[in-house]
């Protein structure tokens, strides 16, 4: 990461610079061994905390569950040994008392956990008076009233340093993702509560370790304050996400590969070539402004001439010509099919709607 800018998470105090806030550590502790010696490496590449799940939600039974309250032993131990901060994921109220008591330093609700307002409310009153800080993952469904409500729910108990973190959805079809981004939603998330700070988990979007640095990078594009990775000293070997995880070295190599960019530039050259560039695009918009009211008004001349002579507004084999010529015409110009569909599908509807209402006048 070669940069100097100045994150959210500054005045949060949770590391010592100011670049993203990285949280890194393995999917679940396993022995004291293990996770030890996770810290140790990630300690050694400049990481300043840790996650590890000591409780661990498994979709389905027979799969390894967490080694439970024994691994907090390790993490105390941990925070002692290396000065680490440690984190770890809670689904309950006795967890939440339990991780308190042992001195943890941040915690994290799970995706399954977070669909569930009922199970998040009684966090959000274990949590009364408690100042650590709580970070929301998306629940497992695309619905952001859903992960908002969470969220609100555990600023509503006075929790003051609240976040996101984005992990990606269930989706019945099979992607190149375990979870996927449906980057749509965190930055609709953003919009609605602007100061949230939002980190993203490539670990659980990807499943898997080759696109981990893609996801990553395209987090910071959109302006994440951080990024959580599962991180493990013999990752293969995992107990739980073997797929998805990576050594300490394999973390560094990503970090270091990360390109960091600001989102107000303060280079007075870069301010004035891209005021000159946005002055283009504001006339552009303009024009297309322009050119949507005429076409409208003879949307609207269509209309009358229907109305007066009893046609239906609806014509399916011209509105399925406008769409193929379209998109023929848009690959000559390096318009795709997909963009062109949205952009004539909503230019037709606001047609529709304006010959709808002057059919029903009078
Ligand atoms: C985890 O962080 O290991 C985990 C269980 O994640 P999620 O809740 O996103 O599935
Ligand atoms: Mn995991």
């Amino acid at each position: 990461m070669n940069s100097t800018l100045e994150y959210p998470f500054k005045g949060w105090g949770l590391q010592k610079d100011n670049k993203p806030l990285i949280i890194a550590g393995p999917c679940s502790a396993e022995s004291e061994e293990q996770v030890l010696s996770t810290a140790k490496q990630l300690k050694e590449q400049g990481i300043d905390i840790l996650r590890a799940g000591i409780w661990k939600p498994r979709t389905r039974p027979n799969s390894f569950e967490g080694v439970g309250s024994i691994g907090l032993e390790w993490l105390k131990l941990i925070k002692q040994e290396l000065g680490m901060k440690v984190s770890t994921e809670v689904a309950n109220v006795k967890h939440v008392y339990k991780a308190l008591r042992m001195g943890v330093d941040i915690i994290w609700i799970g995706a399954r956990t977070s669909a569930n307002p009922f199970a998040i409310q009684d966090i959000a009153d274990a949590l009364k008076g408690v100042d650590i800080p709580v970070f929301v993952k998306n629940p497992i469904n695309p619905d952001v009233d859903l992960w908002m409500g969470a969220i609100e729910r555990i600023q509503g108990a006075g929790v003051k340093r609240v976040g996101a973190i984005h992990r990606g959805f269930s989706t019945f079809d099979k992607t190149r993702y375990r979870n996927i981004p449906q980057w749509q939603l965190p930055i609709e998330l953003r919009r609605r509560m602007p100061d949230l700070p939002m980190i993203c988990d490539p670990s659980h979007i990807a499943g898997r370790r080759d696109i981990l640095q893609e996801i990553s990078q395209k987090a910071m594009d959109l302006n994440y304050d951080g990024l959580i990775i599962e991180t493990h000293i013999n990752p293969d070997k995992a107990w739980s996400d073997a797929k998805q995880q990576i050594t300490p070295a394999q973390l560094k190599i990503l970090l270091g590969k990360l390109v960091l960019r600001t989102l107000n530039a303060n280079d007075p050259s870069i301010i004035h070539t891209l005021d000159d560039l946005r002055q283009q695009i504001d006339k552009f918009d303009n024009e297309l402004l322009d050119i949507l009211e005429e076409r409208m008004k003879v949307a609207e001349k269509i209309g009358e001439y229907k109305k007066t002579n009893n046609i239906t507004i609806l014509q399916p084999d011209r509105w399925h010509e406008i769409l193929t010529k379209t998109q023929e015409k848009g690959k000559n110009r390096d318009l795709s099919d997909e963009f062109i569909a949205q952009i004539f599908k909503s230019i037709h509807q606001e047609s529709i709607n304006k010959q709808t209402k002057i059919m029903n006048e009078g």
